[in-house]
């Protein structure tokens, strides 16, 4: 249990003082709402709640208000004097990084002022935090506005753990590069201060790794980034909505009643909604240039259609908002004057907020969502829309440039720049059987449904979960030959040896298809060398299944134990079972689950063994399957009884098995500290870290880990066929003394 604090650039409270009267608001934008709805859930978690933030008012007004301020975090507000913030927020974060974020560079101001005051109020964040945070705190940094936070952190509290989660998207270097080179690698390097870099997609990720790359000239390798003697993990974690809401909010009486009111005033014509912040990147042009064509390709459905298109206020102190606000007006005006007539107005326009009870109302009245970003980091509201359609009717037509497109696969996506498709896929929605319309809205709520806002934060997590364990263990230290002589030395002297070898990626490399990596003949010779002698104990330690093992080493005077643990097979004996018996029933579960992912990800597969079952996308497209595997992972971390059953994500493979299962326990059974005076484990994967662990503070241990990452191993080869090497040096000096 630790302490966590939220660090975005607003508090999630709005303070108002009207006449004497000082009332507060509780925000309820997608983060809020994603941060909240994941703390309610995971309530246990964290013993402490803090949220730090612009206080968006005076610090007088602040504690006028404070005291009556009912919410579940304690909040830490900051008062940024009124320039300052106004060069931070409107200037640097908003006229600089939101539009070149967005490609839009030509509208990026680089004024030199804007950076110095985006530094500044990074540093006062940094200091508010500093003054509370403990060493073994978690900070959770959201959004552009904080990009060099976590490094300023970092310097102060180097073991602090630090997640950074970017909303917007993340260009590609080209893009990138056209801001000044001091400014890219103050973002960068503020960004890698961060434990877990965190992006909506797998495509703003890869940019991000390339820009890093680039700039800072560093060490990758697959999602990590080793920088100033840290690796940093990056991840794609698509934020969710909370479904639940928005899918039980639907049968609410104020919202039914919103939508009976709609579906009055729209009578007989078919309804198109769209809602966004008013923001040149959201397409309003587009999406009324594309209805507006759909209108002169389709004069027939003139007087039978009506769009209610919805802008929400924001930022209306940047000249380029307010000049698109005026834009919009006179566009929309003279669209109806064009196309309307006395009856009928093709497109109903508001500017201003809509309560929740409003918005679905609006998503659950009509028959079209029409959303059509030039580019958004995700797009909740194309979501939220699916969420709400208990009906689960309803055409969503979407950009394929919102990061939601990578979801919504079965909405009809279109490029907003083409106008012609828009149109088609306008028409095409409309004249949508309710049958089509079931089965794309099923499709896509099952999906949202599952990975949603509490599987965000959770996966979230998870990875900074794992990063901190990863980070605990050394840097690889390559088995030199100096640690080799001793290792001989202690081998022949020793009276009593146990050798624990793990097999794929430690005595086999890895084949594309499990039943492919039969061992090689050099392995049979070597094991039968090993083994043979009466001073050996020789155990190979497989997450494989008990059959396959049996078949390919089965004849050889080695102990064999098989998935992970579960099963045990000492020299000349008979197999025995070492898991609880509760496991089948969950696995069955796990096993449904897995299936879903097979069908959705062509060349997958699942293996099963009798305690364990494992599903594998070595073989399948690597951008899709990576995307799977995430996803997989995330409904096995919300569905899983942790009590039950554990998840282990392999190499191009997720496992998962009983709980009380794992390799370390099943070694530990055959370490006997007094009498043993050798023992040699050697493994490659994270599973064979749990060998490590046991091993950690045995003298008689030597520990070998197959690769360069770290591990609590002692030592690290690089390849398979080293480890040949390596025992075979020690079958040479076996059978030497026994010459002798
Ligand atoms: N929304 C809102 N007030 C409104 C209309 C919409 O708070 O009057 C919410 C909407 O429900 C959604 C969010 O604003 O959760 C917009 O998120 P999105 O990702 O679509 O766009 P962003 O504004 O973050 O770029």
């Amino acid at each position: 249990m630790s302490r966590l604090f939220v660090v975005a650039n607003r508090l999630p409270v709005s303070i108002e003082k009207q006449g004497e009267k000082i009332t507060y608001r509780q925000a309820s934008g997608g983060l809020v709402t994603a941060v909240s709805a994941f703390l309610n859930k995971e309530n246990n978690r964290f013993t402490q709640k803090t949220w730090v933030g612009t206080a968006g008012c005076s610090e007088k007004l602040w504690q006028a208000a404070a005291d009556s301020i009912d919410t579940d975090y304690d909040f830490k507000p900051l008062f940024i004097p009124a320039k300052q913030y106004d060069q931070y927020y409107n200037g640097f974060s908003n006229s600089v990084l939101w539009p070149l974020f967005h490609y839009f560079p030509s509208f990026a101001d680089y004024q030199p002022s804007f950076f110095e005051s985006y530094l500044k109020v990074n540093v006062e964040f940094a200091g508010t935090l500093l003054r509370t945070l403990n060493a073994d705190d978690t900070v959770w940094i959201h959004d552009y506005h904080l990009l060099p936070l976590a490094a300023m952190l970092r310097k102060k509290l180097p073991g602090l753990t630090i997640g950074f989660f970017l909303h917007i998207p993340f260009p590609s270097y080209e893009l990138f590069r056209v801001i000044p080179r001091e400014w890219q690698q103050e973002l960068l390097s503020g960004m890698l201060g961060a434990d877990v870099v965190g992006f909506h997609t797998e495509d703003y990720q890869s940019h991000f790794i390339n820009c890093v790359k680039k700039v800072l000239k560093v060490r990758t390798e697959n999602q990590e980034i080793y920088w100033q003697g840290r690796s940093v993990r990056t991840g794609a974690f698509p934020i969710g909505v909370d479904f639940e809401r928005f899918n039980s909010g639907s049968t609410n009486l104020e919202v039914l009643s919103k939508r009976a009111e709609y579906l009055r005033s729209k009578q007989d014509k078919q309804l198109l909604f769209s809602v966004d912040r008013l923001d040149y990147t959201k397409g309003v042009f587009n999406r009324l240039k594309g209805y507006r064509e759909f209108l002169v390709q389709n004069p027939g459905y003139r007087g039978k259609v009506v769009f209610a298109l919805v802008i929400v206020p924001s930022r209306d102190s940047i000249g380029k908002y307010a000049e698109r606000k005026s834009m919009i007006d006179e566009y929309i005006g003279n669209f109806n004057s064009r196309f309307g007539n006395i009856g009928w107005q093709p497109v109903i326009y508001q500017y201003g907020h809509l309560s929740f009870e409003e918005l679905l109302g609006l998503y659950t009245a009509c028959d079209l969502a029409l959303i059509t970003p030039l580019r958004d980091g995700m797009n909740l509201v194309a979501k939220e829309f699916v969420a709400s359609r208990r009906d689960k009717q309803g055409v969503l037509v979407l950009s394929e440039m919102a990061g939601a497109a990578h979801e919504l696969t079965e909405a009809l996506l279109i490029n907003p720049n083409d106008r012609k498709e828009i149109a088609r896929m306008i028409r095409a929605g409309l004249e949508m059987s309710p049958a089509e319309q079931e089965e794309r809205m099923t499709a896509m709520q099952n999906r949202i449904s599952s990975y949603n806002v509490v599987t965000w934060a959770k996966a979230f997590f998870a990875e900074l979960d794992k990063v901190r364990h990863a980070q605990q263990k050394s840097e690889p230290q390559l088995l030199d030959n100096f640690a080799k002589a001793k290792m001989l030395e202690k081998y022949n002297k020793a009276e009593k040896r146990l050798l624990l070898l793990d097999y794929d990626g430690t005595l086999a490399p890895f084949a594309a298809n499990p039943g492919d990596a039969a061992p090689l003949p050099i392995v049979i010779q070597l094991l039968k060398k090993l083994g043979s002698d009466p001073k050996n104990s020789v155990y190979i330690v497989s997450g494989r299944d008990s059959v396959s093992l049996q078949n390919w080493l089965g004849h050889l005077p080695v102990g064999l134990i098989a998935e992970h643990g579960t099963k045990i097979r000492h020299q000349g004996n008979e197999w025995q079972v070492r898991s609880a018996p509760e496991t089948s029933m969950a696995l069955a579960e796990v096993e449904r689950l897995m299936e879903q992912f097979v069908n959705q990800c062509p060349g997958s597969f699942i293996e099963k063994k009798d305690f364990s079952v494992a599903w594998h996308y070595r073989k399948a497209d690597i951008a899709l399957s990576g995307v799977k595997a995430k996803q997989l992972l995330n409904a096995l971390m919300t569905s899983v009884n942790a009590a039950v059953l554990s998840v282990l994500d392999g190499h191009k493979v997720i496992e998962v098995k009983g709980a009380n299962i794992n390799k370390g326990l099943a070694v530990k059974e055959l370490i006997q500290p007094q009498s043993q005076d050798f023992i040699l484990c050697i493994g490659d994967d994270q599973t064979d870290e749990d060998m490590f662990k046991v091993l950690q503070d045995n003298k008689a241990a030597f520990t070998v880990k197959v690769g360069n990452e770290p591990t609590l191993a002692a030592h690290n080869v690089l390849t398979p066929y080293l480890v040949h090497e390596l025992l075979q040096r020690l079958s040479i000096t076996a059978e030497a003394m026994q010459t002798f």
